[in-house]
């Protein structure tokens, strides 16, 4: 059994190195990781400038460049095998609903999932890696879980996971959820920089519009683990058949 392991908070961040800890004993693990902090990166890949690879002086190996640069040229050649499992976190902080899609973390578990390996990116839902030891204990937990029921997987699968800040006594059982919804993001922050510019920072994330039952909104705020299982294809199927036929009227021809 190999795993790889990847992050998008830097490969010094506390939670990857939490991470490799909890799983260095139930298999072979690997770390190739970001230099810097490469938060809400998604699936960026750097396709303007190099990439070069380093190895600290714990082993870990680390990539000027985003947490799907990592996984790709892992998976493309620096690891010269194929790892059975990628597993990304542990992130400072929540990536549920909307997050998904602006996330790193996640980014660098779908790389591994794009490839056709099951992946598992694990977040806490607080900054500040309050009770990390607890979130490392589960995810080991849970990887361990994957690693013995591998029959069936025919398919690769990637899922979402997010441990509350809680000490390990306190965090309740897994829950399977659905994303929740986030309302819009915080307005833009300006500031006026020594030349007299106006520099622009993104606001933070919005609050939760749907946090109701069966969400990872949901489940975290009463203690549970939540597990999302994700996929990739953003077709709207259910509106295909809608706009197939308003496309056929606004070009005035009839289906063909
Ligand atoms: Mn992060």
């Amino acid at each position: 059994m190999k795993i790889l392991i990847s992050n998008d908070d830097g490969y010094q961040a506390p939670g990857i190195v939490a991470l490799y800890e909890a799983l260095k004993d139930v298999a072979e693990v690997e770390v190739v990781a970001p230099e810097h902090n490469n938060s809400a990166k998604s699936n960026a890949l750097t396709l303007h400038s190099p990439l070069y690879v380093h190895r600290a002086a714990n082993g870990f190996r680390y990539v000027n460049g985003t947490p799907a640069d990592c996984v790709h040229i892992a998976l493309t050649g620096l690891l010269g095998y194929r790892p059975d499992l990628v597993v990304s976190g542990i992130n400072n902080g929540a990536n549920m609903g909307d997050d998904t899609i602006y996330s790193g973390t996640v980014g660098a578990a779908m790389e591994g999932y794009l490839f056709g390996i099951p992946a598992i990116a694990f977040s806490q839902t607080e900054k500040g890696w309050k009770h990390l030891d607890a979130a490392a204990a589960r995810a080991r937990e849970l990887v361990e879980q994957m690693i013995s029921h591998r029959t069936g997987d025919a398919q690769p699968w990637l899922l979402n996971v997010n441990i509350p800040c809680l000490p390990q006594a306190q965090l309740k059982s897994v829950k399977v959820c659905r994303l929740g919804r986030r309302h819009a993001a915080e307005p833009v922050i300006t500031q006026t920089s020594p030349r007299g510019e106006t520099m622009y920072w993104i606001g933070a994330a919005g609050p939760a519009m749907d946090e109701s039952e069966g969400t990872d909104f949901h489940a975290t705020a009463q203690g549970h683990v939540s597990v999302t299982p994700l996929k990739v294809d953003l077709s709207d199927h259910e509106r295909l058949g809608y706009w197939a036929q308003s496309m056929a009227q606004r070009t005035g021809k009839g289906p063909s």
